[in-house]
Order: C-alpha cells, then sequence, then structure tokens
C-alpha cells in the first residue's frame, strides 16, 4: 500500500487530502500539522473591527481527517530526507512513498529577537484572540502596524473601525520599510488607498522601520519615539524552519521552486505559499485561491502516478484579488474588471463564507455581519 504524507492542513493540504478521498483504503495517507485547528486567516483582522468571534474561523482538523477516512498526527516536521524517503518529526521518522509539503508561511521577523518577544502578530485564531482580548482592557495611545502590504491595510482599517465603535482616541500609524505602501500594485490602487487612510486619520510613515521595543516605547527608524504604543508586526513572511534547511532551489522568503507539475523531485509535490510557481515571468503570489487549487491538482496527479497515468500540468486560474478595508471603501481587481467601494467588500466576504469551513462557521460569520450590518 503506497504511503502518502501531507504536510500542512492549510488550504493547500486540506484540498490535497479531499482530493485523494476516491482513493482511500488503498493508499495510506497521513496529514501531519502541529496544531489542531486549521484557521480560516482571511477572516482574522475582520476578528479586530467587526468582532467576528474567532472560534468561528477554526476547523478541527482530527475531525476532518476522521471523516475523510484518513490519519491525523499532531506532530510538528522538523527535517525531510528527499532521498531516503523519510519525514522527521518531534516524535518520530516516516517513511513516504509520495510527500506533500503544504506547509505555508508565517511571520518573518527578519532575526530581531526584540520585535519576536514584544510585537504582536495575526497569524492564526489564537492571535486574534489575545488581540482582542489586549484592545479591550488595555488603555493605549498608539497603534503601529508594521507592514504596509494587504494585510497591514486591513488591519488598520479594522483598528480604526473597532476605536470608533468604542468611542476610544489613538494615533494609527502604518511604518513602511519601502517608499511607497502596497509594493509591485497598480498606481490608482496605491492611491485609493492612500486617500481611504487619510480619510480615516491614519498616518503612512515610508522608508521607515520599527526598530526596537522597550515597554510600551516604540523606536521607529531611529527618529521617532512613540510611548505607550502597541505593534502589530505584518511586515513580512517566511517559510517553515524545515523548508530553510532543505538544499533546493528557493526564492528569497524561502518558497521552493516547483516545476510545470508542481513537483520538487518524482515523489515530492510542494504546493501554497510553500511553493515558489513561475506564472507570467513572474511567480504567484500567496493567495488561497492558488493553495486550493493546486492540493487538487496534486491529488490528482499523486493518483495518476499511483495507476501509472500521465501527469497533468497545473495552470493557474487567477480571479483577482481585494484589498478589503473595513469602512468598506475596499479595492481590488476581479475578473480583469477594477472594483471600488462597497462591491470588493461584499466579495471578499462572499469568498470568506463560501470558503469558510462548517455550516457553525459560515452562519456564525454572517449572523455576525448581519449584526454589525457591515458599517462603521
Ligand atoms: C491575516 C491574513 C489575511 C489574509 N488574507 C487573505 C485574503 O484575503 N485572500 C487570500 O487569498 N489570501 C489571504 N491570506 C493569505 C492566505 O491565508 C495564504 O495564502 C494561505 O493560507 C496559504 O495556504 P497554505 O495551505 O499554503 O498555508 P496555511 O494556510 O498557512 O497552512 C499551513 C499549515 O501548515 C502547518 N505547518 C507549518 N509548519 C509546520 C511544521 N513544521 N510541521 C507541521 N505543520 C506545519 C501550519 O500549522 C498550518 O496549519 C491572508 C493571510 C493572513 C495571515
Amino acid at each position: 500500500m503506497k504511503k502518502i504524507i501531507v504536510m500542512g492542513a492549510g488550504f493547500a493540504g486540506f484540498s490535497t487530502i479531499e482530493g485523494l478521498s476516491s482513493i482511500r483504503g488503498k493508499t495510506a495517507v497521513t496529514l501531519i500539522d502541529k496544531k489542531q485547528s486549521a484557521d480560516f486567516l482571511p477572516l482574522l483582522p475582520d476578528c479586530l473591527g467587526r468582532q467576528i468571534n474567532p472560534q468561528y474561523l477554526r476547523c478541527d482538523i482530527e475531525h476532518f481527517c476522521k471523516r475523510l477516512g484518513f490519519r491525523f498526527l499532531r506532530d510538528e516536521v522538523r527535517a525531510v530526507d528527499l532521498v531516503n524517503r523519510a519525514v522527521t518529526t518531534l516524535t518520530g521518522t516516516l517513511e513516504y512513498d509520495y510527500l506533500v509539503i503544504a506547509s505555508g508561511s508565517e511571520t518573518n521577523f527578519y532575526g530581531n529577537q526584540n520585535i519576536r518577544e514584544y510585537a504582536y502578530t495575526l497569524d492564526s485564531a489564537d492571535d486574534a484572540v489575545r488581540l482582542s482580548n489586549l484592545l479591550g482592557k488595555e488603555k493605549i495611545d498608539n497603534y503601529i502596524v508594521a507592514g504596509g502590504g494587504y494585510t497591514g491595510i486591513e488591519v488598520v482599517t479594522n483598528l480604526r473601525l473597532y476605536l470608533d465603535k468604542v468611542k476610544r482616541k489613538g494615533s494609527i500609524i502604518i511604518v513602511e520599510r519601502a517608499p511607497a505602501i502596497l509594493g509591485p500594485l497598480p498606481e490608482w490602487m496605491k492611491d485609493y488607498v492612500t486617500d481611504n487612510l487619510r480619510r480615516l486619520s491614519i498616518e503612512v510613515m515610508v522608508n521607515s522601520t520599527v526598530e526596537r521595543i522597550e515597554g510600551g516605547r516604540v523606536f521607529v527608524s531611529a527618529r521617532k519615539v512613540f510611548d505607550n504604543t502597541l505593534v502589530i508586526w505584518a511586515a513580512g513572511v517566511k517559510t517553515a524552519g524545515f523548508i530553510q534547511d532543505l538544499k533546493v532551489e528557493k526564492n528569497p522568503q524561502g518558497r521552493i521552486k516547483v516545476d510545470d507539475y508542481l513537483k520538487l523531485n518524482e515523489s515530492c509535490f510542494v504546493i501554497g505559499d510553500a511553493a515558489y510557481f513561475s506564472y507570467k515571468n513572474n511567480f504567484l503570489r500567496m493567495a488561497v485561491q492558488f493553495a486550493i487549487f493546486q492540493g487538487r491538482c496534486v491529488a490528482a496527479n499523486i493518483i495518476n502516478s499511483i495507476k501509472g497515468r500521465k501527469l497533468k500540468k497545473y495552470t493557474p486560474i487567477d480571479f483577482g484579488y481585494i484589498i478589503p478595508m473595513a469602512n468598506n471603501n475596499s479595492c481590488g481587481t476581479v475578473f480583469g474588471l477594477n472594483l471600488k467601494g462597497f462591491l470588493p467588500t461584499a466579495l471578499h466576504f462572499i469568498m470568506c463564507i463560501y470558503r469558510s469551513r462548517g455550516l457553525r462557521n459560515k452562519f456564525g460569520v454572517i449572523k455576525t455581519l448581519i449584526r454589525r450590518r457591515c458599517t462603521m
């Protein structure tokens, strides 16, 4: 019986094992994840502003595996031996015939231990609980979000929504290392977001970095000091530690270069945020839609390989992207159309509800949005 290991129970890993369910009983499939629940990451910023209960973002991995008839191993992968086809976890070593690396990405502190220790992150439902509790309890004067990418923008607008709701004052600042927010995105989008942030009295500090946090005191680019300040770190991601130790071709974020079939070698596939897939002279961005479709493609190709059939190439389908902003002035490009205002906000939530796992979670999110009427 062929042994298949899927590492990581995020969007990519889940869609892979769903795709493998047709060969249940004929193969031994193990899904490994260090966490007990898979969290719906795109709704994390909305837990702060729209006060969606983070419980509605969780999906129990063991329950999901049981339903599909596969084994779940809660463990952390520490190393992969591509030659001897073995995975080492904290508790032992497992051999495989096929391996799918779907371990996503995690916050990158760029080696700054001080920031790692004192800044908050928003990478999991647990993080959202921690931050929501803190916002409810502490009186904070300044809220700094490090990183002016999609996540940073979403977070600052949700912070403003929260402070307005609880009728509390506070400065909100984005600190971005580059000369502009939203890096490679089109100019019209950057202008639209910048205008919206101005309207929400959110300051943008470009060419700046958060250098040190001492108690509630934050030092930004050795020029400015903020007292009684909370820092949320959204300044970049990297792949899991064991990937960094693999001697294979990677991009600067540590994403593994894969071929047209999402293969690293004959027995190992890499998908989702962990993979670096060349597309139209560039590479695919990290996004839920690609993770899900890559998982399906790899499941089909493992089945093809077992049955001795030809593998299918992976062809990305890009539906577009949205920058959701909590005052409903979102923007994005969907099916090639540039959208602004409420429509992209609505599309963001429709996508999230559609892709959330379990009726309890879907209805929980819908109920919260109706109660809060999606307004500021
Ligand atoms: C705040 C936020 C908002 C976002 N908003 C959007 C959005 O609106 N739209 C969009 O398309 N994308 C969004 N993204 C990005 C999107 O969530 C990712 O692209 C997507 O989750 C990637 O899926 P994945 O399966 O590759 O990885 P993940 O979903 O990150 O899953 C990886 C899994 O691997 C596990 N894992 C990692 N290392 C190990 C190890 N060593 N051993 C065992 N298990 C391990 C992790 O516990 C995790 O469960 C957002 C991300 C964040 C953080």
